[in-house]
């Protein structure tokens, strides 16, 4: 059966790590017999200079349609000034909304081929294999009210910290399935001795809890977990958190695995799915391939195991993405390894590697 993806670039590096991704799936419909087609959308800062909007209509459409959205990233300097609704990151929470996108799955692995990739000692790092479950279409990216307001002659920034019930109940049922998968843990991440928001949180993950008795659950403040993040971050096997949190937690994270090139993510929801590197637009590198484009790689296989149903195919990308680390191929942003290659040549090394397996 043929899959529809809906291609969004986005902006800055997005561009340059999307044609990789799209390099892989190439190279997966010719030697392995995935029948995948795709069309490619403007979203973000690209969206708004095609058509005024950054989430276009058209781009709309077409994701709803496809059966999987894989998105590079958005944001820029130069669309920084516009009025809120029409900057790139309206353009991507609009379509995380409109697409129901509440799970965002965040998987921190550390390669064992980037010990010291990253700023942290080996012993700490070594065998780091965690996933933050994040929700990602509530809190206090969505809360209203919201606004720059005048009040007794004064300005004054409002952000609402909401969640419903169900809102919870879901993405910690998610977390609490992803555990039952992995080593049957759960640490409920909140900031629970201050928010009301994030003690009716705790109630709540507790409740759902009830389901699942064979998961061990623990619950830390926010504070801490960012802390443990560094001090032991093998204590971790699934963390469940909220928007905010999980946006924070997941970027610090990444650097136990040495870059935030490296951490690929799936957001679901009831009907669609999406698949994005965890990193942003890298403007500061944007044009000029250096970008490392695995975390974007790997998003194609969390696409491959968690929508298209190919486990199969997942392995094969993930063998391939070791295979390039296992030779000492890097790119600029991956201390170590014994090539250091531009963001094309790592997309070259992954799909020779790729085509390899299957002849
Ligand atoms: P960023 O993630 O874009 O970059 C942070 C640092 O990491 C930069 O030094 C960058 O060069 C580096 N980096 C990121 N991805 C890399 C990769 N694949 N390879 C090598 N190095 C990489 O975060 P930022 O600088 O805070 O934000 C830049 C823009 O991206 C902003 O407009 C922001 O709003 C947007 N943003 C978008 C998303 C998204 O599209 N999902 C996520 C975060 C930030």
């Amino acid at each position: 059966m043929t899959v529809k993806i809906a291609v969004l670039p986005g902006d800055g590096i997005g561009p340059e790590i999307v044609r990789e991704a799209l390099k892989v799936l190439k190279v997966l419909n010719s030697e392995y017999g995935l029948d995948a087609e795709w069309d490619i959308a403007t979203i973000g800062g690209a969206g708004y200079d095609a058509s005024g909007d950054p989430y276009p209509e058209a781009t709309r459409i077409l994701s709803r349609e496809a059966d999987a959205v894989l998105l590079g990233a958005v944001g820029g300097p130069q669309w920084a000034s516009l009025d809120r609704p029409f900057r790139p990151e309206s353009g991507l929470l609009g379509i995380r909304a409109d697409l129901g996108l509440f799970a965002n799955y965040r998987p921190v692995k550390v390669h064992r081929q980037l010990p010291d990739a990253s700023t942290l000692k080996p012993e700490v790092i070594d065998g780091v294999d965690m996933m933050v479950v994040r929700e990602l279409v509530g809190g206090v990216y969505f809360g209203q009210p919201r606004g720059i307001i005048e009040e007794h002659g004064e300005r004054k920034g409002v952000n609402t910290m909401s969640y419903t019930e169900g809102e919870v109940q879901r993405i910690a049922r998610i977390a609490f399935e992803a555990a039952r998968l992995r080593g049957g843990k759960v640490c409920n991440v909140d900031k629970a001795n201050v928010l009301d928001v994030s003690e009716f949180w705790r109630e709540i993950v507790c409740h759902v809890h009830d389901d699942f008795s064979d998961i061990e659950l623990s619950h830390m403040y926010v504070d801490n977990a960012a802390m443990q993040l560094i001090r032991n971050p093998k204590q971790f096997d699934v963390i469940l958190t909220s928007n905010l949190f999980g946006d924070i937690l997941s970027d610090e994270a990444s650097m136990l695995t040495g870059s935030i090139g490296m951490l690929p993510s799936a957001s679901i929801g009831q009907a669609h799915a999406m698949y994005e590197p965890i990193h942003g637009s890298a403007p500061d590198i944007a044009g000029r391939n250096r970008a490392n484009p695995l975390a974007m790689i790997l998003s194609v296989s969390m696409m491959l195991k968690y929508t298209l149903n190919r486990s199969d195919l997942a392995s094969a990308v993930d063998a391939a993405v070791e295979a390039a680390l296992d030779d000492g191929v890097r790119t600029f942003d991956l201390a170590g390894g014994s090539r250091t290659v531009s963001c094309s040549e790592m997309g070259d090394v992954v799909c020779g590697k790729l085509a390899r397996m299957m002849a």
